[in-house]
């Protein structure tokens, strides 16, 4: 009852004609854009809302006294909520606007790491993370003279659960790990992760990296149970520039400002300043309001397409995707989890991934080709890179045709 009523309610054409940029043309052939892991196209309600904020009430906000302020100020704040109940946080006071995922991370690294990594300390990692959920917490690592752990993959791209459970010890502080991996598609067993360094000390901070998450499949950070959870707007539809930090309320209250300023002050003197409360705290300087309006527009683009279409549409996709390019000789997938999301990684014999990338891209077809920011990873499954094509929803079956007969000829040429 409720497929059929998924299936009658989604329509990829319908859908695709709110993404001006899938029109495009790249030298007379019709764009095929297959790198929604790097970032995500815009529908035109995210434009508009966009557009909309500067032709009609751009102004700074918090404490203006005006009408276009306040405005402004209220769609700030409105984008505040939306966010808060798209993920189910517990109160506004836990959403922190940041620039994205990685400043997310950062800001957690900085402010709890600082005061919570200790000498001899150890911050759990995986093998899957992508840079920005790595390289934060080495330079935490170096600065206190703490460790970093790293919980292995398995040859089909999954954490081993088990290393982990051995990982954990009572000098873990803080995990770090993602819901989905970007170059694999794994996806992460999130909430047993939480569950048992919590289990191991209740104290272990968790932090999850949802950057490839937050769009494919609903996020309930209070099932999920994790204290901190970081994603980037424009990896969901949303604009570049804006990102999430979910942070525990308690947590966010005993940690240190992670940046200074104006705005996240509540007194100033030249004896000293006292600081604004929660959300604030953590927000210096003048916010992205065009970031979080736009941001707002693209969750309210989300909810009306819903999960369960996303979720089939993008299976689907993967699935014909991964039959008909195990067709083809000489291609191995890299990522065979259980759980994936929809991401295709591989690699071809012989064959160099950016040679693909670039020959591809003259059939209109957009891939991405290297190490996708994860190069401990490529390292451990001895590569340099791979060829990823990731799909969204908007994609179609017949696009997925045109990047299986594109790659057939590209491999043609090449070899
Ligand atoms: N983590 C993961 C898993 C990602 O895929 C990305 C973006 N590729 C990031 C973190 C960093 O996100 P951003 O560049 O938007 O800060």
């Amino acid at each position: 009852m409720q497929d059929t009523l998924i299936k009658k309610i989604f329509d990829v054409d319908e859908v695709r004609r709110d993404f001006p940029i899938l029109n495009r043309e790249i030298d007379g052939k019709p764009l095929v854009y297959l790198d929604n892991a790097a970032t995500s196209q815009k529908p035109v309600s995210v434009i508009n809302a966009i557009s909309d904020y500067y032709s009609r009430y751009n102004a700074n906000i918090h404490r203006g006294v005006y009408s276009i302020s306040m405005e402004a100020s209220a769609a700030y704040e409105n984008a505040r909520i939306s966010v808060k109940e798209f993920i189910n946080a517990a109160s506004e006071r836990e959403i922190i606007f940041t620039r994205g995922t990685t400043e997310a991370i950062n800001l957690v690294a900085y402010s709890y790491g600082l005061q919570n990594v200790n000498e001899g300390s150890e911050v759990i990692v995986s093998e899957l993370e992508h840079h920005a959920n790595i390289v934060p917490w080495q330079v935490l690592c170096q600065n206190r003279k703490a460790h970093l752990k790293v919980i292995p993959v398995n040859e089909k791209g999954e954490l081993v659960i088990e290393e982990y459970k051995k990982l954990l010890s009572d000098k873990t502080a803080i995990v770090a790990v993602s819901h989905i991996s970007n170059s694999l598609g794994t996806i992460n067993p999130v909430k047993e992760i939480v569950r048992l360094a919590k289990a191991k000390n209740p104290k272990i901070a968790v932090l999850i990296d949802g950057a490839q998450a937050i769009h494919h499949t609903h996020v309930d950070v209070r099932d999920i149970g994790a204290d901190f959870y970081a994603f980037s707007g424009h990896k969901m539809y949303g604009p570049m520039g804006i990102g999430v930090l979910y942070g525990r309320e308690s947590l966010l209250e005993a940690m240190p400002p992670y940046q200074t300023g104006g705005d996240m002050i509540s007194r100033v003197s030249f004896e000293g300043t006292t600081y604004n409360e929660l959300p604030m705290k953590f927000e210096a300087g003048t916010p992205n309001v065009e970031g979080a309006v736009g941001l707002n527009a693209a969750i309210d683009y989300i909810n009306s397409i819903g999960f369960g279409a996303i979720e089939e549409q993008e299976k689907m996709l993967l699935d014909h995707a991964t039959e008909e390019i195990l067709k083809i000789d000489g291609i191995r997938i890299i990522g065979t989890s259980q759980n994936k999301a929809s991401v295709l990684s591989f690699v071809v014999n012989g064959l160099n991934a950016l040679d693909i990338g670039i020959m591809l891209d003259t059939h209109g077809v957009a891939v991405r080709t290297g190490q996708h920011c994860t190069e401990p990873l490529m390292d451990k499954l001895c590569l340099p890179g791979t060829v990823r094509a990731s799909f969204a929803f908007y994609n179609t079956k017949e696009e997925v045709d045109v990047f299986i007969k594109a790659l057939k000829k590209v491999i043609d040429i090449l070899k």
